[in-house]
């Protein structure tokens, strides 16, 4: 079946009927135990909502703006990744602190050899699972998988072109765009929920439209897909040459505000929205985020805050030690950590837009090497952002008052 032939019109009907019986079923595969046995009610333990599993870092694709990604065939990297049993024990660490769902990402996750047994045990331990995935090694076998085991979150696939000419130019990986549109397919054809969102760059900027409008014909798309415009650095910072490479492919901030008024009206009222709630200054306090209640496993046993930020000083080793231990210990200080660079007391400490700029001790670590140095091109767009919709006037800078 081809993905042009499907309208969420005529499968919407037949699409509740088969959620509903994927649920069900689900439900009968999952282990069941009573909830007054869960370890949760026994006091004093942390409660762990969600995790994200980076379940490595090498990539099939390796994409122009990439963060994080290793080749494929990488043995060093694999050796050091953390073994079936290690990533079986986290998931069960992760239920036992109430987790009710987690990310598979990467990197590519489905170069995991296990990644199927891996995806099986979540699943058993009632865990949703997200998977973040460029979708070329999806095949029969594991929709079919996805289909009998629903994840019971949507499947999120990055599109990186709408040809293969402009998507492989993105992902230097000759004949990635046709396995990338099969997996879509595949998992189309058997009415898995999914999303795509794009990444827009110089090799796919003029398919931009044309992307949106055949994203909106996919069943389960809701809304416009998202896009990431503001390309993040390493986050290891191992290789100044690509970070200059990322650097030189982001847009001027006019052209970021644009691409956001695409929405029409939505996007105004949003974010008069998110002003009304957010638009104060943060003071010293460095993570007013929900890092230190959530966290992200590297691919090699390290718990880190988020997904980006990747501050050795700031991670801890799992394979010598729990994540409720982590999270009591550890990671609650995070909390109490304020700012120090006088740069970031005078500006970000006191921004009105902090609410509305992407400035985070993530990002200032994986353009600086430090927590608190205020991100120039964040401040420049936010600056921009704030202008745009009239809360800043010319010349006025967010810190001013
Ligand atoms: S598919 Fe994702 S992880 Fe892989 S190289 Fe591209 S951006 Fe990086
Ligand atoms: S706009 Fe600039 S000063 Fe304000 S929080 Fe962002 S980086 Fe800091």
């Amino acid at each position: 079946m081809k993905i042009e032939k499907l309208h969420p019109k005529n499968i919407n009907e037949e699409r509740r009927t088969k959620n509903e019986e994927r649920l069900k079923r689900s439900m009968d595969y999952s282990i069941r135990r009573n909830i007054s046995d869960h370890s949760l009610w026994s006091g004093g333990s942390p409660i762990l909502i969600h995790l994200d599993l980076e379940l490595t870092e090498r990539c099939n694709n390796d994409c122009i703006h990439c963060n994080i990604n290793r080749p494929e065939g990488d043995e060093v990297a694999k050796g050091r990744e953390l073994k079936t049993e290690e990533w079986e024990d986290l998931l069960r660490q992760a239920a036992e602190l109430g987790a009710l769902s987690v990310r598979f990402t990467g990197g590519e996750p489905l170069l995991r050899e296990d990644f199927e047994r891996l995806y099986l045990f979540a699943r058993r331990l009632g865990l949703r699972v997200q998977i973040f995935t460029n979708g070329r090694l999806i095949t029969p076998r594991l929709a079919d998988l996805f289909a009998r085991i629903p994840p019971l979150e949507k499947i999120e696939i990055t599109v990186y072109g709408m040809r293969p000419e402009s998507y492989e130019e993105v992902s230097r990986r000759p004949g990635s765009w046709h396995e990338f549109r099969r997996g879509l397919e595949l998992l189309v054809e058997s009415r898995i929920p999914l999303v795509v969102k794009g990444a827009l760059l110089p090799p796919n900027r003029d398919e931009w439209t044309e992307f949106e409008s055949w994203a909106r014909t996919l069943p389960g798309m809701e809304g416009p897909p998202g896009s990431g415009l503001l390309f993040d650095l390493r986050g290891r910072r191992d290789s100044a040459a690509r970070n200059r490479r990322i650097r030189e492919l982001r847009y001027p901030s006019e052209m970021v505000i644009r691409m956001w008024k695409r929405q029409g009206p939505k996007y105004r009222e949003e974010m008069e929205k998110f002003c009304r709630r957010f638009l104060e200054p943060p003071g010293d306090l460095l993570f007013t985020c929900g890092a230190g209640r959530k966290g992200c496993v590297d691919a090699y046993g390290k718990f880190q805050p988020c997904l980006l930020l990747r501050d050795p000083a700031l991670v801890y080793d799992l394979r010598a030690g729990t994540l409720k231990e982590a999270l009591t210990g550890v990671f609650p200080r995070l909390k109490e950590m304020q700012a120090r660079s006088p740069e970031y007391l005078r500006r970000c400490a006191r921004c009105l837009l902090r609410g509305l700029c992407d400035q985070c001790p993530a990002k200032s670590w994986s353009e600086y090497g430090t927590l608190d140095t205020p991100v120039e091109y964040l401040c420049e767009v936010a600056h921009a952002q704030a202008r745009d919709l009239g809360l800043l006037p010319e010349g006025r800078m967010g810190w001013e008052g």
